[in-house]
């Protein structure tokens, strides 16, 4: 048998690679990045912000400020139409603006603290799986072996592809051009909607590049396109090319959608892009991203240390399939009711319309910030399954917030009273004598006590007995805590 040159091998330094290699360091699990670009530098702009629960994933490990000052809160999110959340129950009830790079930036500096390792200008081509490991060879000629090897490489993942992971979906319907450049003549900021779709000017940080993305191109195209192709694009939308030159980048984006039917073959995993694609219609895929790291960095983190059946994995997959599922589709509708023919802006209207009443409001701003995610886990109190809210608790310690509790990365059993004994997990008494409001749903009644995973999702709520306390415990913590 060979040795192991890490627990964990994460192929991918993007917002899902370091994320999750940040989750397993945390947990005590020795985990590093395979990363096949040589630096952390922009190579042009994607994800433009993160959503509610990603902030209030960030809170929870005590880093969510170091986002709040790099960015802009915006109190509306969107789905076909801007729909406010300032009213939700949540600390962070906004969208904060945040460049990519700069997420990727601060969660590099992060897993940095953490002792993460990143080679870089590795560009992983092969991999081989046995009982005990995966190895893996870049085209730089380096082998390297890891128990565990996750890919987080992007929607073209190669490891996907080499783990023979099924990807079923849409093909791509349409296509947008993206691109940095500089312009002779004086660019038409904001958006300018025609017959083949929603197009977009914006200014850039520095005041003379302009960000440009043309709608409804060819969804066949492929590589990257040229100036010339720009150039001919902006004539035919705007009736000039504006003089167009010195491009910074020049990129494209279609609307496939697709999902990997499977997150787990043996001992190589996948999260992120690489296990889904979609278009970025509400701005959710970086985030979708972040939330599956945060899933499975704990569970495998259990694994690898032993604590836990490898069966815990399945629910990693149980879990994160779903709700992209839903993502996909969300994305799918949106861009259906974007259709540049001269009916579907009717359906639009009404959509419009509906999205103004209060409920449909709620239903839809908590789907795209990523707040009434629900894991299935079994019948029971209203907050099984779901998400944590952030309370102002007293614990013996003094005012706290839930979320502080959960810095670590460790499950939190927390007791309102039930005073049970809790050995194998950090036990908190506490008092609450406020609202616990669940974003959609409104107040629910607060339990006698609530079992919190890691990720900030409630494990198991009583009322005082211990009925599935300890099967509970079982199925998410393993006998060993
Ligand atoms: C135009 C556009 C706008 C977007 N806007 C938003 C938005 O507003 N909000 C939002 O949430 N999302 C948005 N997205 C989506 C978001 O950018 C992605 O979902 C996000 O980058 C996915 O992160 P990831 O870490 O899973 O993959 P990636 O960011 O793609 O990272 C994958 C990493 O793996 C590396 N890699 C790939 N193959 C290999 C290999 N063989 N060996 C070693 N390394 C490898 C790559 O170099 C890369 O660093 C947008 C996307 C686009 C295109």
């Amino acid at each position: 048998m060979q040795t192991n040159d890490h627990d964990v091998i994460i192929v991918g330094a993007g917002p899902t690679g370091l994320m999750l290699a940040a989750e397993l360091a945390l947990a005590g699990v020795d985990a590093a990045i395979v990363e096949r670009k040589p630096t952390q530098a922009r190579v042009g702009g994607r994800a433009g912000g993160l959503h509610a629960r990603t902030l209030e994933l960030l809170d929870q490990r005590g880093i969510v400020d170091r986002f709040l000052v790099e960015g802009r809160t915006h109190p509306r999110v969107s789905f076909h139409a801007a729909l406010d959340i300032s009213d939700f129950p949540t600390r962070h009830n906004y969208l904060l603006a945040i460049p990519q790079e700069k997420t990727e930036r601060l969660l590099a500096a992060w897993a940095g603290e953490l002792g993460v390792k990143v080679y870089r200008d590795r560009d992983v081509e092969g991999i081989a799986s046995d009982d005990s490991g995966v190895q893996i060879t870049t085209t730089q000629g380096v082998n390297m072996r890891a128990r565990w090897l996750v890919g987080c490489d992007g929607g073209r993942s190669r490891i996907r592809k080499l783990a023979g992971i099924g990807f079923p979906g849409w093909d791509a319907s349409t296509s947008w051009i993206i691109a940095e450049v500089r312009m002779k003549e004086k660019p038409v900021l904001g958006f300018h909607d025609d017959a083949s779709g929603r197009h977009a000017m914006s200014m850039m940080e520095d005041g003379a590049t302009v960000g440009v993305v043309l709608a409804g191109r060819d969804p066949r195209a492929t590589g990257a396109p040229t100036l010339d192709e720009l150039a001919a694009g902006l004539k035919a939308i705007y009736g000039t090319d504006f003089g167009v030159h010195s491009p910074a980048w020049l990129s494209r984006f279609n609307d496939a959608t697709r999902q990997a039917d499977r997150y787990r073959k043996d001992r190589i995993l996948l999260a992120g892009d690489a296990a889904h694609i979609h278009p970025p219609l509400g701005g959710q895929g970086l985030n979708l991203g972040v939330h599956d790291a945060v899933n499975l960095g704990w569970k495998l983190a259990q694994v690898v240390k032993g604590v836990a059946p490898v069966s815990l994995l399945d629910t990693y997959h149980a879990e994160r399939h779903p709700a992209a599922a839903r993502v996909l589709r969300n994305t799918i509708a949106q861009g259906l009711l974007r259709r540049p023919d001269d009916r579907t802006p009717v359906l639009g209207e009404f959509v419009t319309e509906m999205l103004a009443m209060d409920e449909p409001r709620k239903r839809f701003g908590a789907m795209i910030a990523g707040l009434d995610v629900r894991y299935d886990l079994g019948e029971g109190h209203p907050l099984l399954g779901r998400r944590m809210p952030d309370l102002d608790i007293v614990t013996a310690d003094g005012p706290a917030r839930v979320y502080s509790l959960l810095h670590d990365a460790r499950p939190v059993l927390l007791d309102f009273g039930a005073h049970r004994a809790g050995d194998r997990v950090k036990r908190i008494d506490a008092t609450y004598d406020g609202v616990c409001e669940l974003p959609v749903i409104g107040p629910v009644p607060l339990p006698a006590a609530v079992l919190i995973r890691p990720d900030g999702y409630v494990a198991w709520a009583g009322d005082g007995g211990e009925p599935g306390l300890h099967a509970a415990l079982q199925t998410s913590f393993g006998a060993g805590r």
